[in-house]
């Protein structure tokens, strides 16, 4: 398992999850029903959905469907303030939680 994208927004990761079952990588969303996030990520007030690929190895193919989709449809882009990862100074979307080339976690 490795975790993809998070995100507030049901809608985006049910999008998301629609997308990479499209191109066969199979994903679990976790924090998507009330009672699990109460107990995993501290409650309703503090929803967070992360998407996650089941098969680490798939997790490239993901990331590029993922951009791919958001190419497709920017109005479901994440908010352009992003992150520059302090490994290699790539510039980051927001919501991707590792860097896209050199794969450092964001910190
Ligand atoms: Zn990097």
């Amino acid at each position: 398992m490795r975790r993809l994208y998070v995100t507030r927004d049901l809608h985006r990761a049910l999008l998301l999850r629609q997308a990479l079952e499209n191109h066969g990588i199979a994903c679990a969303i976790l924090g998507e029903h009330s009672s699990f996030g109460a107990s995993a990520f501290g409650g309703l007030l503090e929803r967070r959905l992360e998407v996650w690929v089941i098969d680490a190895e798939a997790a490239k193919e993901a990331e590029r469907v993922i951009e791919a989709l958001f190419a497709e449809r920017p109005e479901e882009a994440a908010s352009p303030t992003g992150w520059t990862c302090p490994g290699c100074g790539e510039r980051i979307e927001a919501a991707f939680t590792a860097c896209r080339r050199c794969g450092r976690e964001r910190a």
